[in-house]
């Protein structure tokens, strides 16, 4: 087990038998002050020592690859896992606030067309400290350039969070914790392809992070033709979940839209998603293609007609700013170019 995994509550149960009061001061030392080797702590007891000894040493990610953009506001960082896997992690520098994109799974098996990570398929779930580590990499990047902390966290690396719904709202309850790295849960965006299921547990649950659906078709034919689990999940049923969604939580959605070439950027689509979106509080992101190995497709060249007819509908919109694309920073493209870098 990593101490990473753990959830304050679960801190708390697993230290109840040591009887020792120091639950809050090792929480805080290891997501407030960045502390690594606890077990060395003298303001510890001894067996509280011990037992900080007894877990996975903590087990840490090593960074294996940190590149930075040019403008150096935004660090691609490539953590090697304990099995040797590896992920990436984006933290993104914008005026006076840092947004950090966190990947939920080595790999992806939702199989988007489009996508570098899953063109490369499924390895494994990430564990919540696993998730959870990426954070303090980037919290540490930031302390030692004085930069100041995290504001914001996006799922929008490797991989499809609600595929994996246990771990990540682990990992978001640690993360998300006032006591600890206290990022708000306003702050924190989940991003999912359209797992039905899960997008009706978070409205269940009355999961308090926002939520943020990649759509890409508006119609039935054309979403399929770019993510095949609209096979499994068809648009009509995905967007009554959304609509459960908005009302169960009184919350808006955001729409996620890669704009590809003659593709899904066709005034029809456009006209498609406006009706599709009637009545709902969305707020509509157009997402620039960043061309992969894998698929043919273009960036659109129409992105700002596609965005002038959503808003004559009356959504707001925006389109997406290509953040430190000097760094590969597609998703899950670092790991696939630093592949290619190995094997050359
Ligand atoms: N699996 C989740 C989150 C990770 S992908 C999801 O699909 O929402 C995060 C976003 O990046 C998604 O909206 C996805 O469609 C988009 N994306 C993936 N590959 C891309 C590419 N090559 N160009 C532009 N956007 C891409
Ligand atoms: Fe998976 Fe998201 Fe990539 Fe689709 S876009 S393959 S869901 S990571």
């Amino acid at each position: 087990m990593s101490f990473f995994d753990l959830t304050l509550a679960a801190l708390h149960q697993q230290m109840a038998p040591l009887h020792v009061s120091h639950v809050h001061t090792l929480w805080r030392a290891i997501y407030r002050e960045g502390e690594r080797q606890p077990a060395d702590r003298q303001d510890f007891l001894p067996p509280l020592q011990k037992w900080l000894r007894t877990l996975d040493p903590l087990f840490f990610p090593e960074a294996v690859h940190t590149i930075p953009s040019h403008d150096g506001l935004t660090h691609k960082i490539l953590l090697q896992l304990a099995d040797s896997a590896q992920i990436e992690t984006v933290l993104m520098g914008y005026p006076g606030r840092h947004t950090a994109c966190l990947s939920t799974q080595v790999g992806c098996a939702m199989g988007c067309v489009f996508c570098a990570t899953g063109q490369g398929g499924f390895t494994r779930h990430l564990a919540a400290g696993e998730i959870v580590s990426q954070v303090l990499h980037h919290q540490a990047i930031l302390r030692q350039n004085g930069q100041g902390h995290l504001r914001n966290l996006v799922l929008m690396g490797m991989g499809e969070p609600l595929h994996n719904y246990a771990a990540v709202m682990a990992a978001l309850d640690i993360i998300s914790d006032t006591r600890g790295i206290n990022i708000g849960p306003r702050r924190i965006s989940i991003s999912t392809v359209g797992v039905v299921p899960g997008i009706r547990r978070m409205a269940e649950e009355n999961s308090p992070y926002n939520l943020a659906v990649s759509l890409h078709g508006a119609t039935q034919a054309e979403r399929a033709r770019l993510v095949p689990v609209a096979k499994k999940w068809p648009l009509e049923e995905l967007i009554d979940t959304c609509h459960f969604y908005c009302k169960k939580t009184a919350r808006k959605i955001f729409f996620e839209w890669t704009l590809i070439e003659n593709e899904n950027d066709t005034t029809e689509q456009a006209r498609a998603l406006s009706d599709l979106l009637v009545g709902m509080p969305a707020h509509i992101n157009l997402i620039p293609l960043n061309p992969t190995a894998g698929y043919n497709g273009a960036p659109s060249l129409r992105a700002v007609k596609f965005k002038t007819i959503l808003r004559a509908a009356g959504f707001p919109v925006t389109i997406r700013q290509r953040r430190g694309i000097d760094v590969a920073a597609g998703c899950g493209q670092l790991a696939a170019n630093c592949g290619q870098l190995a094997a050359s």
